[in-house]
């Protein structure tokens, strides 16, 4: 049997408004996919899954309709399954260990995930928090998290399941991270993100907004207000430039000031908010990744003409396949081979056009993909009016900052062992603040193991 289709909207209706893309599948085409499943003794999949999902359990009990039993197996380990159902890189984990790969199609497992975590929310049947309810703040230990993405809330949900009391700080006024701020919302829609993040707060973690730890409060005092261990989970939100003159020119955008003003400052909202975004008509985005992509696309809905620069070819763009064909589908303009050099500005200080320089291929770098060389004297003029540079982010860097003790690597990321433990004593971190620019799963799997680390480390105080 071949694999199930994901139904998606067609690209007209799209590119009209910010709704969700990708449907899921039918309750039919999903008993058909898990069927598929090979329930094989040793699973493969399983080791693909940074926080260890039971997989063929939960594809066997959605085989057998028990779609209830399902999502309570998937939330013993994931405790944000309809997010990692829709933005894990599955081609790159579960699905890529699935043995049925090797000669077909792997399993949907991602899809099947969505489905059972959509099920609950639609059916509204939330009965699986896993927690010790009786052991919710009795008295045991007070644990800090700083940063409310997918690494903060694994951490503070795993440690809250465990009975501790958590209190979550974020510096921004609504929580989730990335999940909130970066990731559109036809690709993550923020209802999902929020109920998510409520079945945590239920959990009895206390989310605190507005609070800028290293600002309002440093790590001692933390300590102070008697919290026995600290979970930085700040992540990697500082922009990445290209260091070419005309970049402080006005209608210059990190990816990160784009796509916090279209999903935070809720432009997606259009016309009920009157964000001010100025963009003009002909955007270029700079960068070949999914950040890049969720930028080109939010400008597509917003009635622009966009044209992705990229120094390499489609092959080594780090993107899902799923995005970039998504965005081919809507119309996105691929300038491939192509390096920007300069912006040029107009006599306000306004972009009017972005000289570029052709690229060929040479032989890989350190990364493994072939290095781009520019072609002498190939320089050309994009006619843009704006730019959007989406090539990447570095380490939040207040806390490491404002804490002279924390050891950090030349990267700005903060030093940890295979404990999560930092060099300050009780305090751990994890996620993208750990590693660099990463992903939603490989983050959830740090707040996960730090979480165990920091149980471990309480208990022997
Ligand atoms: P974050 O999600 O960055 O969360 C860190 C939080 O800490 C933020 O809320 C921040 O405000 C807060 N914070 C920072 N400093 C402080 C402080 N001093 N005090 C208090 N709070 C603080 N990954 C995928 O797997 N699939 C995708 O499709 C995907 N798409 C992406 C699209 C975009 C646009 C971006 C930017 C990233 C995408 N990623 C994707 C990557 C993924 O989102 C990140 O790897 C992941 O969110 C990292 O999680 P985190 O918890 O470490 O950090
Ligand atoms: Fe099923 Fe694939 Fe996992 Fe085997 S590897 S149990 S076929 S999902």
């Amino acid at each position: 049997m071949a694999r199930q289709k994901i139904l998606k909207l067609s690209p007209q209706e799209r590119i009209k408004n910010f709704n969700e893309v990708s449907l899921g599948f039918s309750k039919e085409q999903t008993i058909l996919e898990a069927k598929r499943c090979l329930q094989c003794r040793e699973p493969k999949c399983v080791e693909g899954c940074p926080v260890e999902i039971d997989i063929p359990k939960f594809i066997r009990l959605i085989s057998e309709s028990k779609f209830d039993e399902a999502i309570s197996k998937i939330k013993e380990k994931n405790n944000l399954p309809a997010i990692c159902g829709r933005v894990c890189p599955q081609e790159e984990q579960c699905e890529k260990f699935c043995i049925l790969g090797k000669k077909d199609e792997p399993i949907a497992i991602g899809a099947l995930e969505r489905f059972a975590a959509d099920w609950e929310i639609e059916t509204k049947r939330e009965k699986t928090l896993h927690c010790k309810l009786s052991t919710i703040n009795s008295g045991r230990p007070k644990v800090a998290v700083v940063g409310s993405g997918p690494a903060g809330l694994t951490c503070s949900a795993d440690l809250a399941k465990m009975g501790y009391k958590v209190v979550l700080f974020e510096s921004l006024h609504k929580p989730g991270g990335v999940l909130t701020y970066g990731i559109p919302e036809f690709r993550l829609p923020k209802s999902i993100v929020s109920y998510e993040i409520e079945n945590i707060r239920k959990l009895g973690v206390e989310i605190i907004l507005n609070t800028l730890i290293g600002k309002t409060y440093t790590l001692s005092d933390l300590f102070e207000q008697d919290f026995k261990a600290i979970f930085i989970g700040a992540g990697a939100g500082l922009p990445q430039f290209l260091g070419i003159p005309g970049e402080n020119l006005n209608r210059v955008y990190s990816a990160n000031e784009f796509l916090t003003r279209i999903n935070l400052m809720k432009t997606y909202l259009f016309p009920e908010y009157s964000t001010p975004i100025n963009i003009g008509e002909r955007i270029a985005v700079i960068g070949g990744g999914n950040v890049a992509f969720d930028c080109a696309r939010c400008a597509i809905r917003l009635g622009k003409k966009v044209t992705l620069v990229y120094r390499r070819t489609e092959e080594e763009m780090p993107a899902r396949d799923a995005e970039i064909n998504n965005a081919k589908e809507e119309g996105l303009d691929f300038k491939l081979l192509t390096q920007p050099v300069r912006v040029i500005g107009d006599d306000s200080g306004y972009v009017k056009g972005l000289e570029c320089i052709r690229m060929e291929l040479g032989p890989p770098d350190e990364s493994g993909r072939r290095r781009p060389i520019p072609i002498e004297v190939s320089n050309f003029v994009l006619d843009v009016d704006t730019l959007i540079v989406a090539i990447g982010q570095s380490p939040n860097p207040l806390i490491p900052k404002s804490e002279p003790d924390l050891k950090i690597n030349k990267d700005g990321t903060i030093k940890v062992d295979k404990d999560y433990r930092t060099s300050i004593k009780g305090v751990f971190a994890g996620g993208d603040i750990i590693t660099g620019a990463d992903t939603v799963i490989s983050a959830m799997g740090a707040g996960k193991r730090a979480a165990r680390a920091i149980d471990n480390y309480i208990k022997n105080l």
